[in-house]
């Protein structure tokens, strides 16, 4: 695809400097004016391909135009150049988070997140937070408060468990509705009781307890079907939204999820499935300046639905490179802890069955030739052996004599038939994974497979970089946190509680760093415009408060971000 912005602009600089050394002019002025930003006195990997490491950095309209030394980007800094003085921080090309979902993070953030509170006064505050951020009416839920784990108990309790009163007061106009980490209790204030009609007079349903205290008063502890008393109001206020306050809320789902990759030095986001309606609205974000990072989408749609909408869809850097259609998605499996993954041979722990195949193979094949058509790429989730091989079986019969060319995904690629290994590379066929999944699904991962399939064939990271072919990084958020330094910590030291899970897969620090940056980029099409540091380059940087290419492995999990600039502009600090 062309790059005509990146090129032209690099033939300016390119000119300029001609123009400079022509005219003998000495390297006090910056060729073109001063930049709009520079950062200095650090250390700044740039992932260009020789790994260069330089001390400063300039940029100007959105772009890098020169790299240096502290010297000599200098004469780069005007009147009106924001200069970052980095203090010996580490700057880094921003991350790539390579396969996640936005709205789903978003969705997930407008939830109160209750599983780490550590007392009943902490998940008030955190009721607080979301009555901040919320109008009057609107509902308030969260999920996965636990008694049994907070540091000290209640003011009062009935039955070891809050009432409604605390809560009631931090949320007077909101109705609020918490679900115990069990699933099988809420605690709901005030106002969601008063509208579904719950007072002391109220009989406890079929199957449920509405928990009430001395004076039999409802505490607010609804136990098992009493609690959908609440919640079918819940649902049925979202039944009764418009076509508008559901893209206003979708909206809003966007912007917090953007907020939340800002701040953990995401400067781009690699969808993983999205539908049209999901897609229309990034675009009109994208129109309105309110699409915070640059987004790079998958959709997930039926064939008939792409076939009708595909030849007018299509986006590349849409909206100064915010929004670009990259592909078509697909699951072919489930997933390995709910035994859904589909595998050469049955699982150890589960011998009666291999696992699913979710969607069909003529399917997959049909999307695969759309595709081809509009050129855009197709990224396939495969966790099992079986669901790897067939999805590679898949891209070999349709992709013809350039493979390579077309870049296509197999997202997760988790487990792997040592055949198959080799094929990724052959094929030109990138190993979307997640660095951070290999530790959190380790303790039961040989179980799944046994320790023989798991030793030669589970996120074989290592094995595949050596064979030549591409691995990219991410979370799968909001399956795991967003933030990349967890997952840049698994890929290098794959630690879980002391013990390394098949160590000899680790990743080096500057391949975990090129997993997260230009690989990524590559992984899109986009190696032109990031993922590297080079001038002529987006500058989309992150400024991280340590060195994760040094530090010892047990430094890098408390990495900060400090700051995070996208198309040359700050966009997020630290205090
Ligand atoms: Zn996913």
């Amino acid at each position: 695809m062309p790059r005509i912005s990146h090129a032209s602009l690099l033939l300016i600089v390119l000119l300029s400097l001609a123009a400079v050394m022509l005219t003998g002019c000495s390297g006090d002025v910056a060729p073109g004016g001063p930049a709009d930003l520079v950062l200095r006195g650090g250390k700044i990997a740039t992932v260009d391909p020789e790994s260069r490491i330089v001390e400063a950095l300039a940029a100007r309209e959105g772009r890098i135009v020169a790299l240096g030394s502290n010297a000599e980007i200098e004469r780069w800094i005007g009147p009106e150049t924001r200069t970052v003085e980095l203090d010996g921080a580490l700057a880094i090309p921003g991350f790539i988070e390579g396969h996640a979902h936005l709205t789903g993070l978003g969705q997930s953030l407008m939830n109160v997140e209750l599983g780490s509170a550590e007392t009943w006064e902490e998940v008030l505050e955190r009721v607080a937070d979301a009555v901040a951020k919320s109008e009057p009416g609107q509902w308030i839920v969260g999920r996965g408060w636990h008694q049994e784990k907070w540091s000290e108990a209640p003011a009062r309790t009935v039955e070891g468990n809050p009432v409604h009163d605390r809560l009631s007061e931090t949320a007077p106009d909101n109705p609020v509705l918490l679900t115990h980490a069990s699933g099988h209790a809420a605690i709901a204030n005030a106002l969601a009781m008063e509208l579904a009609g719950i007072d002391g007079s109220t009989p406890d349903p079929d199957g449920g307890t509405i928990v009430r205290d001395a004076g039999g008063d409802p505490t607010g502890l609804l136990r098992e079907t009493a609690e959908d008393l609440v919640h079918r109001l819940y649902d049925r206020s979202r039944d009764s939204m418009t076509a508008e306050q559901k893209r206003d809320e979708m909206r809003r789902a966007v912007r917090r999820a953007v907020d939340d990759c800002l701040a953990k030095g995401v400067t781009s986001f690699q969808d993983a499935g999205s539908d049209f309606e999901t897609f229309e609205l990034l675009r009109e974000m994208a129109d309105d300046g309110d699409l915070g990072l640059r987004v790079w989408m998958l959709l997930r749609v039926p064939n008939d639905i792409l076939r009708e909408k595909l030849p007018t869809a299509k986006v590349v850097d849409y909206g100064g490179h915010r929004l670009t259609l990259g592909g078509i998605k697909h699951s072919i499996d489930g997933a390995l802890g709910s035994h859904g993954a589909w595998l050469l041979e049955p699982y150890t722990d589960m011998p009666d069955t291999a696992g699913l195949n979710t969607v069909d193979i003529p399917t997959i094949e049909e999307s695969a030739g759309l595709a081809l058509e509009h050129d855009i790429q197709l990224c396939v989730h495969a966790i099992g052996d079986r669901a790897n091989r067939e999805t590679l079986d898949i891209f070999e019969r349709t992709l013809g004599d350039d493979p390579a060319s077309k870049r296509w995904r197999v997202e997760h690629a988790q487990h792997l038939h040592p055949d198959d290994l080799p094929r990724f590379a052959e094929l030109g066929v990138v190993a979307s994974m997640q660095g951070v999944h290999c530790t959190s699904d380790a303790p039961w991962v040989p179980k799944r497979l046994g320790s023989e399939r798991a030793a030669s064939g589970a996120y074989m990271w290592r094995s595949l970089i050596d064979s030549g072919a591409v691995v990219t990084n991410g979370t799968d958020a909001p399956v795991e946190n967003v933030d990349p330094i967890p997952s840049f910590y698994a890929s290098v030291t794959r630690n879980i509680g002391g013990r390394a899970f098949y160590p000899e897969q680790v990743m080096t620090r500057e391949e975990a760093l090129r997993s997260y940056t230009w690989n990524a980029a590559y992984a899109a099409f986009e190696e032109d415009d990031k993922g590297s540091l080079e001038v002529g380059k987006l500058a989309d940087i992150t400024v991280l408060d340590r060195d994760i290419l040094t530090v010892p492995d047990d430094r890098i999990l408390g990495t900060r971000v400090l700051h995070t600039i996208l198309d040359g502009e700050v966009v997020f600090s630290r205090e």
